[in-house]
């Protein structure tokens, strides 16, 4: 009976599904080759004799199609389901175009299923496709921003030597004049500006040496509780100009040495304390302590400031990842929310990453009257030798055998 409709089927279909006659010559051989299949479908009971076709179809979907999320498949099946069935009942008698009718049900049942699955495959591998590229552009941008820190820094620091250069000539040349002479004073204001100036650029270039692997540690023994004298020697000062106390809680196996970078750890801390020190309000308290963990030392930083809010504390981790929120007002270090390029805690956590630790901070939220503080956790691997084998060598001769 399919055999018999043949001809006037594919006129129909081929009209109906093409006006012009531009490409009808492909068109009728597909829908021949369509037809063919159909047959053997319903001479072996079979439906999956039309799943090549169907496939080829799927792939067959333009970019443009894709784009613009249109199921382009579902309404040609339709068309050609409606096409079947329309010229059997003109073709045949009721009963046959009943009969045929129902052997062709399940096949296009089965063909819709087919069709809807092969085009959600092309569509996911299109998205996918998208989304990859996408993430290859995201990365690429990153790389320049990360070039740029690396270029911008290089850049600066040599006009920043001439200027550090000339300054201290005219320190020099001003010798005699009063410690209150206008010039002294001037020359204090271009020194802390300077000297400020040499951080950022220091900090542009650690960012870019932590962004592309290029840290370099050397690895000595650190004792955790030498570490935090030095680091409260450094930041008292800044504390009092804030009227803030340091307090320190000894702990459990604070004495406990650890191969370190005993500079760069000390410089990952004092971020976290300058932080500390500037985002809590005059006559706060900031305490260290910490605790020993199995393979770890901890330290711990709290502050009484102003807090960060939950999904903020990730994102502070990250280059630039000033807060929005928190009104930043002046540029001065320590000063109460003074601003800063928001580099110094990806720092931190490139320093301790690239040892095998980490950092990550508590806090309730963010909150200027309440004032809930927030708590740095570092944590920092236990280390009885050096990780490369030359500094172990020397240091196996120094201190006979590694430390514990
Ligand atoms: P910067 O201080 O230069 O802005 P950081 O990378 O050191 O950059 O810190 C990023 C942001 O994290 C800060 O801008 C601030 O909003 C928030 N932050 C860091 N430490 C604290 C803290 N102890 N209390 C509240 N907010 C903090």
């Amino acid at each position: 009976m399919l055999s018999q409709i043949r001809e006037p089927w594919l006129k129909r279909a081929s009209h109906n599904l093409m006006r012009g006659e531009e490409g009808r010559a492909a068109l009728d051989q597909t829908l021949n080759r369509f037809y063919d299949l159909l047959l053997q479908a319903v001479a072996s009971g079979d439906p999956g004799w039309l799943k090549p076709l169907l496939m080829e179809w799927a792939s067959l979907r333009t970019e443009d199609e894709l784009q613009q999320d249109e199921l382009s498949l579902s309404p040609v099946l339709g068309a050609l389901v409606a096409e079947t069935l329309g010229v059997a009942r003109q073709e045949l008698s009721a009963a046959d175009a009943l009969e045929l009718s129902e052997a062709l049900l399940p096949i296009f049942t089965y063909a819709y299923g087919e069709i809807a699955r092969q085009e959600i495959t092309v569509r996911v591998a299109y998205v996918t496709a998208k989304l990859e590229k996408v993430r290859a552009e995201l990365e690429g941008l990153d790389r320049s921003k990360s070039d740029f820190i690396s270029v911008a820094a290089h850049e600066l620091k040599t006009p920043l030597t001439l200027i550090e250069g000339y300054t201290a000539m005219l320190r020099e040349h001003s010798k005699k004049e009063e410690e209150t002479s206008p010039v002294v004073l001037m020359l204090r204001g271009v020194d802390n500006g300077t000297r400020r100036l040499g951080e950022i650029i220091n900090d542009m270039i650690d960012v870019s040496l932590i962004d592309n692997d290029l840290l370099s540690l050397s690895f000595q023994p650190t004792w955790v509780n030498r570490l935090i004298e030095k680091l409260v020697e450094d930041m008292t000062p800044l504390a009092a100009e804030r009227n803030q106390r340091i307090i320190v809680i000894p702990f459990d196996g604070w004495e406990q040495a650890t191969f370190g970078d005993t500079e760069r750890i000390l410089q990952a801390l004092r971020n976290v304390m300058t932080n500390a020190i500037k985002y809590t309000p005059d006559e706060g308290e900031i305490e260290i302590s910490g605790r020993l963990l199995p393979g770890f030392i901890e330290v711990t930083v709290t502050d009484t400031g102003i807090g960060i809010d939950q999904e903020d504390q990730t994102l502070i981790f990250r280059k630039f990842g000033r807060l929005g929120a928190v009104a930043t007002h002046s540029s001065g270090k320590t000063k109460f929310k003074g601003g800063g390029p928001g580099l110094g805690l990806p720092i931190t956590k490139g320093i301790l990453e690239a040892h095998g630790g980490t950092i990550w901070v508590e806090s309730e939220g963010y909150d200027e009257t309440a004032l809930p503080g927030a708590t740095f956790h570092v944590l920092l691997p236990i280390r009885t030798e050096p990780p490369d084998k030359k500094n172990a060598r020397l240091f196996a001769t120094e201190t006979s055998g590694p430390i514990s």
